[in-house]
């Protein structure tokens, strides 16, 4: 195929990926987002095969085949709150596939006696280094949210020493790939020592902060990709991968941002290793229980109510339900908003997701900084699965783990229904003084069910 037709199609790919971007950074325009880089990668992928004859087309396309239905059911099966685990998956195989592609390369220039350039070599080594890193990173992050292993950060004596020891032997076999890329062993070392990288820098990073390391590794993955594709000189791996890597980055940035942590902190703090009381220890005995026709008639004089959806809506797949108690509620007068905090669930977008899902109006979803001016103003907010992004801890407690990350003030509001099955704490695992606040019902039950028994009593009135 012509190297202009090529270029031209992957000058096309590369901008639909761009405005794939750009219509993702949005609930009402990401599924259309979603379809361009479909359709960009679907090009991109049809003119690399139709263009390098690498391998037959019974080879290709029998991997294609395999790739899609493998890829086909998980995406299928996975739960929307099983999502963080399933794109760690897919970050480590595209760190994995990135190294081994470097190594398949300097294999074959080898084996044909080619002449290797600076940046061959270079950016061999960086694939191999980074996509190694990816791989058992990612692997160890999955192992971490699927509680395969402990999901706790794993701290010991002298970990950080150990880890700049095992960072000083990779950029040791990196130069040593540079220097020497006809022995080979020192590639496959490289890949063994990054990949002990990736779990030494993943293991001691705790619970909560796991999607964080996973937008980071989604970062790596991306630039593993364009240093392959500076490798195999192909435009459009060097293009997709950057892409992916900034964007990796530009989220992990954001999700920093809205958990006020640092990313040295979020990489080497440790946070989540030490134990921590329990909310039942703490707040046992202090709470005010209540039942869904209390709440039903708190929710019948109030003018403006607030829902405020987390993690525990997702678990529940309660969207369906708090739809219809917004529509029960504005049919009888009310004004009722969302209000969504960026890190609420398990994955950026998540609360945004399903109350899409559930036909929930963009015009009712309110951001953080739009909704907590109408906390004060609010008659009753409905915390149902919240507990992190809504713990007044992270206002009035400077040594909390949580201190100073922006939060929904709901405590702020005229009263506060907290729907939970129980005070256990959230992901942060800190407990919560809003179960104990004077202003704060709590409905223990699950979400969905919670909120159609809510429904049913306000019907009753
Ligand atoms: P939390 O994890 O703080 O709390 C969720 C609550 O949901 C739990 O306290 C749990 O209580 C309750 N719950 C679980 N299942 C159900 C159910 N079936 N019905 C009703 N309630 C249920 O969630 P938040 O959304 O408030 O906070 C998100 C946390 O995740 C924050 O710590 C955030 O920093 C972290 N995080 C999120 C990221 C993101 O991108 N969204 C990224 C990084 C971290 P109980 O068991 O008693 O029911």
């Amino acid at each position: 195929m012509p190297a202009a037709i090529v270029n031209l199609a992957y000058l096309l790919a590369s901008v639909l990926f761009i405005f794939a971007l750009k219509g993702m950074s949005h609930p009402r325009t990401a599924v259309r987002g979603n379809l361009l880089g479909a359709a960009g990668m679907l090009l991109a992928v049809v003119v690399t095969v139709l263009d390098r004859r690498i391998v037959s087309f019974e080879i290709i396309v029998a991997g294609l085949v395999a790739g899609s239905a493998i890829g086909a059911v998980l995406a299928l099966k996975i739960h929307m709150t099983a999502m963080p685990q399933m794109v760690a998956l897919l970050n480590g195989f595209g760190g994995a596939a990135s190294a081994l592609v470097a190594g398949a390369a300097l294999v074959e220039a080898l084996h044909m006696g080619a002449a290797m350039d600076m940046q061959f070599k270079v950016s061999t080594a960086l694939s191999g280094l980074i996509g190694g890193v990816t791989f058992l990173g990612s692997l160890v992050a999955f192992g971490k949210l699927q509680e395969l292993i402990t999901g706790a950060a794993v701290v010991f004596p002298g970990r950080h020493v150990l880890n700049a020891v095992v960072a000083a032997a990779n950029v040791a076999l990196c130069a040593a790939v540079v220097i020497r890329p006809e022995e080979l062993l020192f590639y496959w070392a490289l890949l063994a020592a990054s990949c002990v990288l990736g779990v030494l820098a993943t293991i001691g990073i705790g619970g909560a902060d796991m999607p964080v390391v996973i937008s980071l590794l989604n970062s790596y993955s991306g630039l593993a990709a364009c240093a392959t594709g500076f490798v195999l000189q192909n435009n459009m791996l060097i293009i997709a991968g950057s892409l992916v890597g900034a964007s990796g980055i530009i989220l992990t940035q954001i999700m920093c941002k809205a958990m006020n942590r640092s990313l040295a902190n979020v990489l080497f703090g440790g946070f989540g290793a030490q134990a921590v009381a329990k909310g039942d220890d703490v707040y046992k005995g202090k709470v005010k229980a209540a039942s869904a026709e209390e709440i039903a008639m708190v929710l019948a004089n109030a003018r403006r109510v607030a829902i405020v959806p987390g993690y525990g809506m997702a678990v529940s797949q309660a969207q369906h339900a708090v739809r219809a108690l917004q529509q029960l509620l504005e049919q009888r007068g009310a004004e009722v908003f969302f209000a969504i905090h960026p890190v609420a669930g398990r994955m950026p977008g998540h609360m945004n997701v399903l109350l899409a899902e559930a036909d929930v109006p963009y015009e009712a979803l309110k951001e953080m900084d739009e909704a907590n001016p109408l906390f004060p103003q609010t008659d009753v907010s409905i915390v149902i699965g919240a507990n992190d992004v809504v713990n007044p801890l992270a206002r009035t407690d400077p040594k909390s783990p949580i201190a100073g990350m922006p939060i929904l003030d709901v405590d702020r509001s005229r009263t506060v229904v907290v729907i939970k099955r129980s005070l256990s704490p959230g992901f942060a695992g800190i407990p919560n003084p809003l179960f104990a606040a004077d202003n704060t019902l709590m409905f223990f039950s699950d979400g969905q069910k919670a909120v159609n028994d809510i429904i049913q009593a306000v019907k009753e009135i």
